[in-house]
């Protein structure tokens, strides 16, 4: 394993966790702007209380590159099991909050809705847990595919290994989005936004380093990708 993904709890700033979102005064807002307090409102993880926090303030460009003699399919393959097994863990830990009933349709920013695409190309309008679910056990599958992402010494990965990861990190990056959209006043609540943060900076990083998402399918996350990184540069 790259042992790169046990974030150590740094010094981090604590708030207020109580707020309520819609008491949250312009003036709190970094840049004074009142334009984008509207988009704030509907994007609670944008405000400057919380995108301020993350659990480390390591510099992800470097977590992410390939170190000097690493072999890259190697790195790639750890650092996607490790993002896979703590965004599972994200979502388990929200799954009480998302059902059936709060999340019907998998929803995102910009009007997004993601819709399962099965092998057969049939796209299915499927609730947000169901559509976690059958992400989650797609790449748990792969995962553990021995063929897939090989365990024992010597073994060869497969010649579509980068095509696979990308397709991983698609349905993560989904994943990602809508507990960010859905569900950031719960998370917030749970105290869990340092961590989420940190984990979701590292793994777009990350992704962008090795080009493992397409810029058209994250650009709905754009604003807190760079909210994220003007912080982390302070
Ligand atoms: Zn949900």
């Amino acid at each position: 394993m790259g042992g790169c993904h046990s974030y150590g709890k740094g010094d981090v700033e604590t708030h207020d966790q109580n707020l309520e979102f819609s008491n949250i005064p312009v003036q709190k807002l970094k840049n004074n702007n009142t334009k984008a307090a509207p988009s704030l409102e509907e994007k609670p993880y944008l405000l400057s209380v919380y995108v301020s926090e993350r659990i480390t303030d390591m510099d992800m460009k470097t977590l992410s590159s390939l170190p000097d003699g690493f072999d890259k399919a190697e790195w790639m393959a750890t650092h996607t099991i490790a993002f896979f097994k703590h965004i599972n863990l994200f979502s388990s830990a929200l799954s009480e909050f998302c059902t059936t009933k709060t999340c019907p349709t998998t929803a995102a920013p910009g009007n997004t809705t993601y819709y399962w695409q099965f092998d057969h190309n049939k796209k299915e309008k499927c609730s947000a847990p169901l559509y976690i679910d059958y992400a989650m056990s797609y790449i748990q599958e792969l995962l553990t595919d021995e063929n897939v992402f090989p365990t024992s010494t010597g073994s060869r990965f497969p010649n579509g290994f980068p095509f696979l990861v990308q397709k991983i990190f698609l349905y993560l990056f989904r994943t990602l989005t809508h507990l960010y959209w859905a569900h950031f006043r719960e998370i917030v609540k749970m105290e869990m936004h340092p961590h989420l943060n940190t984990l979701y900076i590292h793994f777009m990083t990350f992704s962008k380093e090795f080009d493992l998402l397409e810029p058209m399918e994250t650009a709905i996350m754009d604003d807190l990708t760079e909210a994220l990184h003007r912080y982390n540069n302070v």
